[in-house]
């Protein structure tokens, strides 16, 4: 097994796009046991009431008894519902329905914009990455991952109207930045679901290039078979399928990550 050991600052990253459907649990599961496999140490914050992260990655909810809900309303330290090493390197802060409740909860809370702000600050140090999926939303579950995060991954889906919405986004990622948190910044953006057989991912994927410049990570996530049977498995797509398309894509994503620093 690697040895493990962090090195330098600990990088907070949120997964975000308002839209649903576009790969950001697909990517934080497998992004990040990507970078656990190769020797980094990795918390996921699983931000989204579905849980898709979380039970993508083999996490029973039925057996969590605390989830990120009570770190952000009833004060129980992150540590006490971190799940370790779900995969090598790899912690996981999981979600149950029992989140899908916070949204409207936080309203009448004080602080409510910080609370994962607070949480992951005491996680800083311990971990290389820490990634938090995000719901579909632009809700104060976003807001909080908004606030708590030092960058921004924003995965966009090669699709029709790829590019919809993602103005919002930049809009409350200023409005975020201009008051809450001035540091914040974009980390990449990220070509999903790419199938370069088709003129429509060619053409959204140029698209997305001329609108973000090198902001797009060089790499893209190809559309596979795999990589949507995965979770159903419990497992990342570098322990479903190693050698696939699908695992090398996620493994030069990581490398990228690294990169980017
Ligand atoms: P989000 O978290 O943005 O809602 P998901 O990661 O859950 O999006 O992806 C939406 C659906 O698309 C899921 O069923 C997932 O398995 C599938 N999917 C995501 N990425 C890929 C891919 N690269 N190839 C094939 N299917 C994918």
């Amino acid at each position: 097994a690697p040895v493990r050991h962090v090195v330098g600052q600990t990088k907070v990253a949120a997964i975000i796009n308002q839209k649903g459907g576009v790969g950001k649990s697909t990517t934080a599961i497998n992004l990040s046991a990507a970078l656990g496999a190769m020797g980094k140490q990795v918390l996921l914050v699983d931000l989204d009431p579905q849980g898709n992260s979380s039970s993508g990655l083999g996490i029973e909810k039925a057996n969590v008894e605390n989830c990120i809900y009570d770190v952000l309303l009833n004060d129980v330290p992150i540590e006490e519902v971190i799940i370790p090493d779900v995969c090598p390197g790899l912690d996981v802060a999981p979600a149950t329905i029992n989140l899908a409740g916070a949204e409207v909860e936080l309203v009448s809370e004080m602080a409510r914009e910080n609370r994962l702000k607070d949480a992951v600050g005491t996680m800083r140090g311990k971990y290389d990455f820490i990634f938090i999926d995000c719901p579909p939303s632009l809700g104060l579950l976003t807001v909080n991952a908004l606030v708590a995060a030092d960058k921004l991954l924003i995965p966009i889906q090669c699709e029709f109207y790829a590019l919809e919405g993602v103005t919002k986004l930049l809009d409350s990622m200023k409005r975020v930045k201009t008051r809450l948190n001035p540091t914040l910044d974009i980390y990449g953006v990220l070509l999903t679901m790419y199938d370069g057989r088709t003129n429509l991912s060619l053409q959204v994927a140029e698209e997305v290039r001329n609108y973000f410049g090198r902001a797009v990570f060089k790499t893209e996530i190809p559309r596979t078979v795999k990589l949507s049977e995965a979770p159903s498995f419990g497992q990342p797509i570098t322990e479903y399928e190693p050698k696939g398309k699908g695992a090398i894509a996620y493994i030069e994503l990581a490398k990228e990550v690294i990169s980017r620093g």
